[in-house]
C-alpha cells in the first residue's frame, strides 16, 4: 500500500470545497470529512453535541479548538481514513492546525487553497441550495429567493442553509478572512501549499485540483 493521501482543503464558504471535495474523495476512494456537515447533523439530531453548538453555528462564529480537535481526532481514527481523507472546513486556526499535525506525525499531508474574491462568494452563497434528502449542492439563478425546487439525483427538496442567509453569509466570509491568512502562512511555511485559481470553470477547478495531488503524491515517493 502507498503513502496515504491526506488532503486539506482551504477557501473561502462558497468557493466550492464541497463540490471539489466530492470529486477528489471519487477519484482516489477517500472519505469526504466536511466539520461543517458532521456539526450540521448533529445540530439536527439535537445530540447533546448538536446543542452546544447550535447558537454558534446560527450566527456563523466558530466553534471552540478543543472540541474541533476532539472531533477530528476520532473521525479520522476510524478505518476507512487510513488510506486518506479530503478534510473539508478543518483545520481553521492555527491550534487546528498544529494539532492536525501532530496527529498526522510523519505521514504526508497537502494543503489546497481555493481562491475567489468576495463580491464573487457572496453571490454564490446567496444562489447556494443544498438538497435535505442527499446533501447534494445546486445553484440556482435567484439570489436570496425561496422557491421549492426537487434534486435532480434523489427528488428530495432543495433548501437554502440556515447559515446562507447575508448577515450570515458577510459574518462567515469575515471570520474566514480572520482565521485564513495564519493557516495559509503555516502551510506555505511547511512547502505543503498549493493555491489553486477557484474562479474557472468548476471542470478547470477540479483538473488543477488533480493534477496538484499527482504531483504532491510522486514528489512524496
Ligand atoms: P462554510 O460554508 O462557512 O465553509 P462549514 O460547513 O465548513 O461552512 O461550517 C459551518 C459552520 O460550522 C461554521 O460557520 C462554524 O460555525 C462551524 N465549524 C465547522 N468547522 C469548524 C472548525 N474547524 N472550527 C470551528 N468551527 C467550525
Amino acid at each position: 500500500m502507498g503513502d496515504p493521501i491526506n488532503i486539506v482543503l482551504i477557501g473561502p464558504p462558497g468557493s466550492g470545497k464541497g463540490t471539489q471535495a466530492a470529486r477528489i474523495c471519487d477519484r482516489y476512494h477517500l472519505p469526504w470529512i466536511s466539520t461543517g456537515e458532521i456539526l450540521r447533523a448533529a445540530v439536527k439530531a439535537e445530540t447533546p453535541l448538536g446543542r452546544k453548538v447550535h447558537d454558534t453555528l446560527s450566527s456563523g462564529g466558530l466553534v471552540d479548538d478543543a472540541l474541533m480537535i476532539d472531533l477530528v481526532r476520532s473521525r479520522l481514527a476510524e478505518p476507512d481514513a487510513i488510506t486518506g481523507f479530503v478534510l473539508d472546513g478543518f483545520p481553521r486556526t492555527i491550534n487546528q492546525a498544529l494539532a492536525l499535525d501532530a496527529l498526522l506525525a510523519e505521514h504526508p499531508l497537502l494543503a489546497l487553497l481555493l481562491d475567489v474574491p468576495g463580491p464573487e462568494l457572496e453571490r454564490r452563497l446567496g444562489a447556494r441550495r443544498i438538497c435535505s434528502t442527499c446533501k447534494a449542492l445546486y445553484a440556482t439563478g435567484t439570489r436570496y429567493g425561496s422557491e421549492e425546487e426537487l434534486c435532480s439525483k434523489c427528488g428530495g427538496t432543495l433548501i437554502r442553509r440556515d447559515d446562507d442567509n447575508i448577515d450570515v453569509i458577510r459574518n462567515r466570509l469575515q471570520t474566514y478572512r480572520n482565521t485564513a491568512d495564519p493557516l495559509i502562512a503555516h502551510y506555505s511555511a511547511r512547502g505543503v501549499l498549493t493555491a489553486i485559481d477557484g474562479t474557472a470553470s468548476s471542470e478547470k477547478v477540479t483538473k488543477a485540483l488533480l493534477k496538484a495531488i499527482d504531483a504532491g503524491v510522486r514528489t512524496k515517493k
